[in-house]
């Protein structure tokens, strides 16, 4: 083992209790977006007594902050992103294989951010100890990103010139398999369509309301026909947030719908989301009602910054892969059985394409991934999931590693992955991905020829500077979104 990774380890298990018990604190608080109070308290309470300086209330979020520890003059400038944020109604017992929520209908931490954040945090205070043990000049910093799971946060922080320092970033998400995520995520853009009648009585005198509501349902009929003239990649979702009341028998005169879009490229989000602007138009015109709509979210697409993502396949291979015992494969399998008969066909299908269909029924009896596996350097494949780390890849070199906390093929946003958040596996998982992020990272400060290139990589993606999907005027949606 080498010398540098040598002291993260050792600096990184000697630590694990505390980094565990914290992550399990964060777990148990299951704080929503923008109300992650505690969570921030607890983590910021944590750096502070690592010396780090902190500020808080960053680009006008009030759970948003930035920890940083400079040591000597000079030297790069870098960091790790953490999230804390937890979904609604995925309460669940800790490990717990069998469906038994703490609190039916109460939050959970169901993508692993209580993992994500402290995961990340314990990067930062390795790299500290470690430029302080070997004197290292340079800057670490430790991103506390609210909201990832609801309008995001992150791409506020870019157009507030948080990333515009820092030479080069890390950050990780809680996956069912180990490796330098190669592929890209879609940008999206969402936002509220209010459309605005006139009420009368049904029977009475239909003629004389305008209903509110026809014009939300040709909205999204006209929606349904633009579906068929998109890239493959694009997607269009809705939900009616409000339908005008609940008697048929008078004309609604309100409805509030909900709208978010997706595209691979940000330039192309903006047309599809223009289209979908002269189709609620278009409804209003129909219905001789008023619609008003607003942009309140937009994340950019995610690229990984090759120079840097092949620093880190180095060090993550040299990490190794989380260790599993028997009582873990033991709990995955368990976790494995807890899904319906259409979720355990489609993990059937995920193991085939990855392992080959030889394999299957053996990689089902101990479902976890002990392999890393590779990063393909210029990658164009897309998830159809989005991220606001997209933002931050825009505005400063950033590589995202995903390390496995969960069974193989297991469901994301479910209360089975809040059970494993606050497991051994997810724990095991977290630790691995510490010990990566931190290595990259003291890796990457001593070598200038690799931030040079990863910012070359970043300048060819973003012109010169990071634009934000969102219109200028539209604030952190805190409480409205
Ligand atoms: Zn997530």
């Amino acid at each position: 083992m080498k010398k540098d990774l040598a002291f993260i380890a050792k600096y990184i298990d000697d630590n694990a209790d505390k980094f565990i018990k914290l992550s399990q604190d964060i777990w148990s608080y299951a704080e929503l977006p923008f109300e992650e109070f505690k969570s921030a308290a607890d983590l910021i309470a944590a750096l502070k007594e690592a010396g780090f300086e902190v500020e808080e209330g960053v680009a006008d979020m009030p759970t948003c902050f930035v920890g940083s520890y400079t040591h000597g003059s000079g030297g790069p400038v870098f960091g790790f992103l953490g999230e804390y944020d937890a979904l609604d109604i995925l309460s669940q017992e800790a490990s717990n294989p069998e469906f038994n929520p703490i609190k039916p209908g109460a939050p959970g931490h169901g993508c692993g951010h209580n993992l994500l954040g402290v995961g990340a945090l314990a990067a930062a205070f390795a790299a500290k100890e470690y430029m302080v043990a070997e004197n290292k000049a340079g800057t670490v910093k430790f991103y506390g990103c609210p909201a990832e799971e609801g309008a995001g946060s992150k791409q506020f922080m870019a157009r507030a010139g948080v990333f515009d320092d820092a030479d080069f970033v890390y950050t990780w998400h809680p996956a069912d398999s180990t490796e330098v995520q190669s592929t890209r995520s879609v940008a999206i853009m969402g936002g509220n369509f209010l459309f605005k009648g006139i009420t009368a009585h049904a029977g009475g005198s239909p003629w004389l309301g305008r209903s509110a509501l026809d014009a939300a349902e040709l909205m999204s009929s006209g929606c349904n026909y633009l579906r068929e003239h998109m890239f493959d990649q694009e997607r269009i979702h809705y939900a009616y947030m409000d339908a005008g009341g609940t008697a048929p028998n008078i004309v609604q005169e309100r409805a509030l719908v909900k709208y978010e879009v997706r595209s691979p490229k940000v330039a192309d989000l903006k047309k599809l989301w223009e289209r979908v602007v002269k189709v609620a138009k278009g409804a209003a015109m129909m219905t001789e009602t008023n619609l008003e709509y607003e942009v309140t979210m937009a994340f950019s697409d995610y690229i990984s910054n090759d120079p840097l993502s092949l620093v880190a396949e180095e060090c993550l291979n040299e990490v190794g892969a989380p260790q599993w015992d028997e009582e873990d494969y033991k709990l995955a399998k368990a976790f494995v059985d807890s899904f319906n008969p259409n979720a355990q066909a489609s993990i059937r299908e995920k193991i085939a394409e990855r392992y080959g269909a030889d394999k299957v029924d053996a990689i089902w009896e101990r479902p976890l991934s002990s392999e890393i596996g590779p990063f393909i350097p210029g990658c164009t494949k897309y998830q159809s999931g989005s991220t606001d780390v997209g933002d931050v890849c825009y505005a400063a070199p950033t590589t995202q590693f995903r390390v496995a906390t969960t069974c193989i093929g297991n469901v994301g946003h479910s209360w089975q992955m809040t059970a494993q958040s606050n497991s051994s596996i997810g724990h095991k998982g977290m630790i691995v991905a510490a010990k990566a992020m931190a290595l990259s990272a003291i890796r990457t400060m001593d070598r200038p020829d690799v931030i040079e290139e990863a910012k070359k990589f970043t300048l060819a993606q973003n012109g010169g500077k990071y634009v934000c999907p969102l219109p200028d005027d539209v604030t952190p949606p805190i409480g409205r979104y």
